[in-house]
């Protein structure tokens, strides 16, 4: 029968032969246990054994004939630091022994009272303690290193003593050395920063009441220095069995830079890099808070100025963005001059700006700040060695109950901006609530017009243009009509002005352009004539400003099968005015194509006659408004004459709109007009209407023109 045995190998120490044998015999005698041993009888060689072989457990003689005393015991702790040493002593050197346990001895016995199963137990025992100590060393060793070696500030608070252990790091992030903050929890309390305290304690005490899984805070802390650093604190209680917490330990981390990178990519995405002033979301933000405090308190009045600067545009493209951004920079820092510590001025994009004035005393007190901006900004910009002037017209929407967001006040502050610069540059306008209604006004038609054209709402009426020799009718000039399902017909002078400003100018324009073509292709081909009947249709100036404008025009006549020159766009002297070398281009392709090109309202304009020399035009058209005065001004019959003849000399032909008198038609004729428009002969009217006006020949009587609608 074999037992199951533990193998353990031992080194024996000592000189007396006999001893030695009966030790040996008290081995072979622990059940359990197969013992390999080695025996020295001097120190000498044990010690060599001892630091050569790997033993389970040394047995030490401390009087040996090269060596007495606790000195053996110390001597084979060094040999053998990984083995576990009994010592053997005499009854009369007992007590040597305890000294030996703590030269690192695990356990002591005497000679004499030693049996098998006493030196077993002793042995086991031994071999344990040994490896548990190891064990607590190395952990503890382990620990301190990890302290000493952290970044972070470790802390362990006995909560019942209030005594706090502190790392020196712990120490070292608030800039003291080790002997400087003593073991007490207040050291740390009474250095969290004021503004941090209350929630640094809310979160210790979440914790402490088992509210939280652990205890964790960023907050600022007062340096030895006097300045503050930003930590973050993570740690955890240990309780007892009803919850109370004993003991709690953690760490502390310094997040300073991490707190000041936050810092600045906040300020940074809430600021304007060129001026540095607020951005939009910051200015929205801070006027978010006063429109709050204006609900619940409404004696707390404010105000909203928006402005961008007059001739910006100008000034950048002539003079480049380097003078623009610097331009910027210190109208930016002029207005600043001009305001209060609690007001805002901010950034809102390109050269726009906005304010808000805090605590105003009266809807007035606006206007006085800015007429000080307005000064501000009236003296002149020295700008690397160029002098630069510019000037702001100003909106400004008052605080009042009606406003529910900010963005409705930037919206009222923006229209009056609109209506300031429409009196000229360097002005204000205080919104009010006539300006209120035209917006809600000119936004309901925007909607509506976007509807109009996907629900078919739009019409195109035809008004003839005639030969004012044979009184034929050459073509028509398209012109669109609006049905609103309530307002009924709407004329374009109500709507072509918001289209306009809106992206519905392309889909419109369109509209109306392969409508007008579509319509004249089967005109043409219904009346043949020489030369064929033409179509004129009004085109928008934005509409000039798109690339492929020529290209479309030319596939669509393809499509249509209709000549170039039958088609006639109609553009005003603003649009060359306004686009300037911008739609030359285009013109100068539809120029190529064969379309001809009309000059609409011509008289009307700015500097009429220098664009003329610019580009050659086919037609002018004269404003009805000179035809329309001839007949009692003398002034208008010269100048109608004057534009004829100016024509005729630059070979383009003339137009004249608006002819209602037989008056008006036969001073035409005397001057040689050869082409005229308006009312004499027929309004506009609908598609059929000129279906039968063309069938009884084109050539007009007074009945034709009752029948017609407009
Ligand atoms: P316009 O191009 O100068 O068109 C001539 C305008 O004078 C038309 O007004 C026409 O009805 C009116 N008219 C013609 N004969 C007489 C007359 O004997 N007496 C008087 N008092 N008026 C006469 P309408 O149709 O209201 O169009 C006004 C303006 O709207 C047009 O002026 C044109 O600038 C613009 N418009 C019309 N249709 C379109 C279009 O499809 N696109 C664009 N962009 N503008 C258009
Ligand atoms: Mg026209
Ligand atoms: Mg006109």
């Amino acid at each position: 029968m074999t037992e199951l045995s533990v193998t353990c190998k031992l080194l024996l120490v000592e000189d007396i032969e006999s001893e030695a044998q009966l030790v040996t015999k008290h081995l072979r005698r622990v059940s359990g246990w197969r013992f390999i041993i080695d025996h020295c009888d001097r120190l000498t060689p044990g010690l060599e054994r001892a630091s050569d072989e790997r033993y389970d457990v040394i047995l030490l003689d401390l009087n040996l004939p090269d060596g007495a005393g606790l000195e053996v015991c110390q001597r084979m702790r060094k040999s053998a630091p990984q083995t576990p040493i009994i010592v053997l002593t005499n009854q009369t050197s007992a007590e040597l022994g305890t000294k030996a346990l703590r030269e690192g001895a695990q356990d002591y016995l005497i000679k004499r009272e030693v049996d098998g199963p006493t030196l077993g137990r002793a042995i086991r025992y031994a071999i344990e303690r040994f490896r548990v100590d190891k064990a607590l060393r190395e952990s503890e060793q382990r620990y301190a290193l990890a302290v000493s070696g952290a970044n972070d500030g470790i802390w362990d608070w006995e909560i019942r003593e209030d005594e706090v252990y502190f790392s020196s790091r712990w120490k070292g992030i608030l800039g003291y050395s080790d002997g400087e903050i003593a073991d007490q929890v207040r050291e740390w309390f009474e250095r969290v920063d004021q503004r941090d305290r209350e929630r640094f304690n809310e979160a210790l005490n979440q914790h402490l009441e088992g509210r939280t899984q652990y205890f964790e805070c960023e907050y600022r802390m007062m340096t030895k220095g006097g300045d503050v650093r930003w930590v973050s604190t993570r740690g955890v209680a240990i309780k007892d069995e009803v919850g109370t917490a004993l003991r709690m330990a953690g760490s502390m981390t310094d997040i300073t830079r991490r707190k000041q990178t936050e810092a600045r990519l906040l300020h940074e995405a809430m600021h304007d890099a060129l001026t540095g002033l607020p951005n939009r979301i910051l200015f929205m933000d801070r006027l978010d808070l006063i429109l709050r405090r204006f609900r619940r308190d409404p004696s707390k009045l404010f105000a909203v100025l928006f402005f961008d600067l007059d001739r910006f545009k100008h000034i950048n493209d002539s003079l480049g963005h380097a003078v623009g951004d610097e331009l910027l920079a210190q109208v930016a820092s002029r207005i600043l001059g001009c305001l209060r510590p609690g007001d805002t001025l901010a950034r809102l994009g390109g050269d726009e700006f906005g304010i808000v004035l805090n605590d105003i005393a009266g809807p007035s007190d606006p206007i006085y700040v800015v007429e000080r901006v307005q000064e501000a900004l009236a003296l002149e910009f020295e700008i690397e060695a160029h002098t630069v002037y510019t000037s702001a017209s100003i909106g400004i929407a008052v605080s009042s109950e009606i406003y529910r967001a900010p963005d409705e006040m930037l919206r009222d502050a923006d229209i009056a901006m609109y209506r300031a610069k429409s009196a000229g540059q360097a002005t204000y306008a205080v919104f009010d609530t006539y300006m209120h209604d035209q917006a809600m006004f000119q936004h309901r038609l925007e909607t509506d017009l976007r509807r109009a054209l996907d629900k078919g709402e739009f019409e195109i009426y035809y008004q003839p243009i005639v030969d004012l020799r044979s009184e034929r009718v050459e073509g028509f000039e398209a012109l669109l009509r609006w049905h609103h399902p309530s307002r009924g017909l709407v004329m374009p002078e109500e709507f072509i002005g918001v289209v306009e400003d809106t992206s519905l100018v392309a889909p419109i324009g369109w509209w109306v352009i392969e409508h007008a073509c579509h319509q004249l292709a089967v005109w043409q081909r219904l009346f043949p004539g020489v030369p064929p009947l033409t179509m004129s249709v009004n085109v928008s100036g934005r509409l000039f400003l798109t690339d492929d404008m020529a290209k479309r025009i030319a596939a669509l006549l393809e499509d249509c099968g209709l000549a170039p020159n039958s088609l006639r766009l109609e553009i005003t002297e603003r649009v060359v005015m306004d686009h300037g070398d911008l739609v030359l281009s285009t013109l100068a392709d539809l120029r190529d194509l064969g379309v001809e090109l009309h000059v609409d309202d011509f008289g009307t304009g700015y500097s009429s006659l220098s664009y003329l020399q610019r580009f050659r035009y086919d037609t002018l058209k004269i404003d009805r408004s000179f035809i329309q005065t001839m007949s009692d001004k003398i002034d208008s019959s010269a100048i109608v004459e004057a534009i004829i003849t100016l024509s005729a000399t630059l070979g383009m032909k003339v137009v004249a709109e608006g002819v209602e008198t037989a008056d008006q038609v036969r001073r035409l004729r005397a001057m040689h007009c050869p082409s005229a428009q308006g009312y004499w002969y027929s309004r506009p009217m609908h598609q059929d209407a000129v279906s039968d006006y063309l069938r009884v020949g084109g050539h007009l009587t007074t009945e034709v023109s009752t029948f017609v609608a407009h």
